[in-house]
């Protein structure tokens, strides 16, 4: 049996785009896992199994009916992130 999350694949598809309008926003690998991972935290998870195949036209539909949604939760995510990065706990 092999099941994925939609959502996740949705929301690393739009958060490069949603970034671009944060150009202070820091981009290293650890904020953009935690702005991921915020975002998905707040979104309904999407289970599919994966073993037919077209996940991609299905991401596609998936994509357009839940975008304002996607968008809106990973904006919260990237202001919670830029005001508190995690990344120097780290280094
Ligand atoms: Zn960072």
């Amino acid at each position: 049996m092999e099941l994925r999350n939609y959502m996740e694949d949705l929301v690393l598809k739009k958060m490069d785009d949603v970034l671009t309008k944060y150009p202070d926003c820091c981009k290293c690998d650890h904020c953009r896992t935690d702005i991921a991972a915020l975002a998905l935290n707040n979104l309904p998870p999407k289970y599919i199994s994966s073993h037919k195949g077209s996940i991609y036209a299905r991401l596609d539909e998936m994509m357009v009916e839940n975008a304002t949604a996607i968008i809106e939760e990973i904006a919260k995510a990237i202001e919670i992130v830029s005001r508190h990065p995690r990344h120097d706990d780290v280094k």
